[in-house]
């Protein structure tokens, strides 16, 4: 996809939302002028489109589904993922669509990591150049819906060694027997990226499995505190029966599967500077017009202790993150670099949510005035895509060469 796909990306937009306020050190100005229009372009539509719609969804704990033909008119889909594997846009880029998108709503960040980064990460990654170009276009247009399944009910943090799902292989096919804990987009997806570990070499592989598969049952996690408008599912696989055509090609161990989580986890580092920005942002505002004892609230300094304190954590991140991709584009990027941005940027986003909802008061907690969202949000982006204990033994294991993990 082309940064100018949209035609609502206008210079007006780059005029009317040039620089971030909350790019305290103006970390956007190293892109190119064509990826901060683009960026400008998907602001002021998410501003416009996304933003009115999602406390109402994270109420229902619905996904609004209706913006999803206007979102994948955005510069976001399929950019990392053509038939050739080669990288249109720079993964400093992509970080800054995530922060836009979880400035505006961790949720839809996570749908678009989901379908972009995950579902389509694991074809680009580990499908054959027949697969790639059967499925990628259509998942980038939105014309059919991925989903990514590796967690089980018994496996999360551990799934290197503890994933359970077996496939075994019945002449052309293959029959997947397991179950999947916490699967994004999955009770709406077209198609779900299934991992199991086959019966004949123990060795892990991936299967585009079609959700009308028979055997193949997804049900909505419910009662969820947090990212409300994700739909995560329970899988259960009972016989399900997939041609050889549809196992991912070049999946032949874990470490393929590693490879697909490595390109991602920046990105998540990238939507909790987002989803702390998106709290600041609120509490800003709030504090400018919000008045006691005769002046704004922006006008006492403990008020502006805590708003100081959040614009150095955002600062910090966006420096830390900005690194980071800038790492994984000249391929100097390792697992320890992307573990160390994710486990630093979330734990400096669950202080930022916090100070933001105490600077609103008892505002602060109602859904409205955005911050509790963003709060609650923030407690799935500090666990999803490895915990930060995870992160910081894959940190630990590179500065000590000693291994922690068991
Ligand atoms: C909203 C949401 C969306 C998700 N989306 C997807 C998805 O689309 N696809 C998918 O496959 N998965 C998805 N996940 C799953 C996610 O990746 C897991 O929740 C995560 O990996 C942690 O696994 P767990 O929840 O089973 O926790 P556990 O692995 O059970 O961990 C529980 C706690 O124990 C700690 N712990 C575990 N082992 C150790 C150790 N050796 N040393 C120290 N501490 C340890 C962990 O850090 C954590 O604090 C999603 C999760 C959430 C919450």
């Amino acid at each position: 996809m082309t940064l100018t796909s949209d035609p609502a990306a206008t210079a007006s937009d780059a005029a009317a939302f040039s620089t971030l306020r909350s790019d305290f050190y103006g970390f956007e100005d190293l892109l190119p002028e064509h990826e901060k229009t683009a960026l400008a372009g998907l602001r002021s539509y998410l501003e416009a489109e996304v933003k009115p719609v999602v406390n109402g969804a994270w109420e229902k704990a619905e996904f609004p589904r209706e913006i999803l033909p206007g979102l994948h008119r955005q510069p976001v889909f399929g950019m990392q993922w053509d038939e050739t594997k080669t990288f249109e846009n720079s993964a400093v880029y992509r970080g800054w669509v995530a922060l836009e998108l979880a400035r505006v709503d961790a949720s839809v960040a996570t749908y678009v990591g989901v379908q972009n980064g995950l579902a389509m990460g694991a074809i680009g990654v580990a499908g054959s150049p027949e697969q790639r170009a059967e499925w990628l276009p259509k998942l980038a247009s939105g014309e059919l819906i991925g989903a990514f399944g590796l967690t089980e009910p018994l496996s999360g943090s551990d799934s290197a060694q503890g994933l359970r799902t077996v496939a075994r292989r019945d002449g052309d096919d293959w029959i997947l027997d397991g179950a999947k804990r916490w699967i994004g987009n999955a009770t709406f997806s077209d198609v779900t990226v299934i991992w199991a570990r086959k019966a004949d070499d123990g060795q892990v592989t991936g299967f585009i499995v079609p959700n009308d598969t028979p055997g193949f049952t997804a049900t909505k996690i419910e009662n969820k505190q947090s990212l409300r408008i994700v739909q995560n599912a329970d899988i259960v696989l009972e016989g399900v029966r997939v041609p050889e055509r549809l196992r991912l090609q070049n999946a032949n161990t874990f470490r393929d599967t590693a490879a697909v989580l490595r390109l991602t986890r920046a990105e998540v580092a990238w939507a909790a500077v987002g989803n702390s920005i998106g709290a600041y942002e609120a509490a800003l505002k709030y504090a400018t017009e919000r008045q006691q004892f005769g002046k704004p609230i922006a006008a006492h300094q403990l008020v502006q202790d805590l708003l100081a304190k959040s614009i150095g954590n955002i600062t910090a991140s966006i420096a830390m993150v900005t690194r980071v991709s800038q790492m994984l584009d000249h391929g100097t990027q390792r697992d320890e670099h992307a573990a160390l941005a994710k486990a630093y940027a979330t734990a400096r986003m669950r202080e930022t949510v916090a100070w933001a909802r105490e600077a609103m008061g008892g505002n602060g907690i109602v859904l409205d005035y955005d911050v509790a969202r963003h709060f609650a949000d923030a407690e799935a982006l500090y666990s999803y895509e490895g915990t930060r204990e995870m992160n910081t033994l894959i940190v630990g294991k590179a500065i000590t060469g000693q291994s922690a993990f068991v």
